[in-house]
């Protein structure tokens, strides 16, 4: 780190700005991981699949950085699925019966186009393995997908589970297909959760493919996607929090 936080006052002694030491390290973790999964035309987040085409298709053809509000949100993220992750750890360390991994790593290549992946970093998806076959529940394996909102109370979030997160855990479930999803949504403002169970559903996966194939093409031929979220009434709040919007404006 640049040290920037350590800030020499008018009389030669440094003081120490906890402030903007936060502020260097979450731009700095956020770099690195953009140089560690860098965006490539073929290779598309599970998370970003169904988000506004013409937002994914800028976020690919512009390449501008997230902004400092985004990177927050996502730090906020993290620790929230690492607070869940640690709780589960914890319970099995104490009682057994089942294993806990949360690094789990997607890689879909995609049936239909050659060279095409649905893959990258997956920080929000829990894997729990039944380890003792007798006690297990109905389903040996669970994926545990948390996802953190402001408040679940909200008007935006009114019509929980939201389609893409389903889809988005359906697509892991692809990979782990007798396996039970579990949507896990917690609070940011008072850890308030809801619950949404799923089973691995193949038609929409099949929709799912469909629409990778649909963000491939616009990004491979070039070709500028209409601006979906603004023009549906439901998804227009996207546009609200989108750092493209001035762009998508003048478009
Ligand atoms: S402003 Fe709205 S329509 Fe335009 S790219 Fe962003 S989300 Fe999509």
């Amino acid at each position: 780190m640049g040290a920037l936080w350590l800030v020499q006052t008018f009389n030669e002694r440094s003081i120490f700005d906890v402030e903007a030491l936060l502020k260097e390290y979450l731009l700095e973790e956020d770099a690195e991981k953009n140089v560690k999964h860098p965006r490539r035309i073929g290779v598309y987040w599970p998370s970003q699949v169904w988000d506004c085409l013409r937002k994914v298709y800028y976020e690919y053809t512009l390449k501008e950085p997230a902004t400092e509000e985004t990177i927050r949100f996502g730090a906020l993220g993290n620790v929230l699925h690492e607070y869940v992750a640690r709780i589960l750890k914890s319970v099995s360390e104490k009682y057994g019966g089942y294993t806990v991994q949360n690094e789990v790593e997607v890689k879909i290549e995609h049936p239909n186009l050659d060279g095409v992946t649905i893959s990258g970093r997956v920080d929000d998806l829990i894997l729990i393995e039944w380890s003792k076959e007798k006690d297990a529940p109905k389903h040996s394996k669970i994926l545990i997908e948390v996802k953190t909102l402001a408040k679940l109370s909200s008007k935006e979030n009114h019509n929980l589970p939201r389609f893409e997160h389903i889809c988005q855990l359906n697509t892991y479930l692809s990979l782990y297909p007798d396996a039970q999803g579990i949507l896990l949504y917690i609070s940011r403002s008072n850890l308030d959760t809801r619950v949404f169970t799923l089973e691995f559903d193949k038609q929409l996966y099949e929709k799912t493919l469909k629409r990778v194939e649909e963000v491939h093409r616009y990004l491979s031929s070039g070709v500028l996607p209409p601006a979906e979220a603004k023009i549906s009434k439901n998804e227009r709040w996207r546009c609200m929090h989108c750092q493209y919007a001035e762009v998508c404006k003048s478009s």
